[in-house]
């Protein structure tokens, strides 16, 4: 049996999610989708310059992991710049440092840190025990122009 992803631990959910050429037809559009993960490697290693080692530990994730990702962010990027593709920021396999979970039998809400959430055990209320968990929706991130839309091909 295949083992779940690792998640990856994402500090910083972008404010856009979706770039486009100008000119370009949207029928003839052709884009990439970044990953969050992806996404917080060119930030963490390109945009703050930080370390290849801080930079995977900050993710929580081997520094071949972090390098593997970091090459794949680099290389959608480049062929949508010099191919004039859209970029699309969505999806993968991450969680916050830290989520608010709410117990949908009394209500109860909970700070969970990265490193619980990463071992994918059911977790249950700590004031009335109950199983019935679920961590409060992220705040809506990238909701400005462009949001939802979508571009031929370019699927990866
Ligand atoms: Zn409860």
């Amino acid at each position: 049996m295949a083992r779940p992803v690792k998640l990856r631990c994402v500090a910083q959910l972008p404010n856009i999610v979706f770039f486009r050429p100008v000119g370009i037809p949207v029928k003839a559009l052709q884009g990439v989708r970044l990953s969050l993960e992806e996404f917080e490697a060119i930030r963490l290693r390109d945009s703050e310059g930080l370390e290849q080692k801080e930079c995977a530990q900050r993710m929580r994730i081997s520094r071949p992991t972090f390098h593997r990702i970091l090459e794949s962010a680099r290389k959608k990027l480049a062929d949508a710049l010099i191919n004039g593709k859209a970029i699309q920021i969505e999806g993968g396999n991450f969680e916050l440092p830290q989520r608010r979970f709410r117990c949908g039998s009394d209500g109860h809400e909970w700070d969970v840190p990265f490193e619980v959430m990463a071992q994918r055990l059911p977790l249950s209320c700590p004031r009335c025990l109950s199983g019935n968990t679920q961590p409060i929706p992220l705040p809506p991130f990238g909701l400005g122009r462009g949001c939802g839309r979508r571009f031929r091909g370019g699927r990866r």
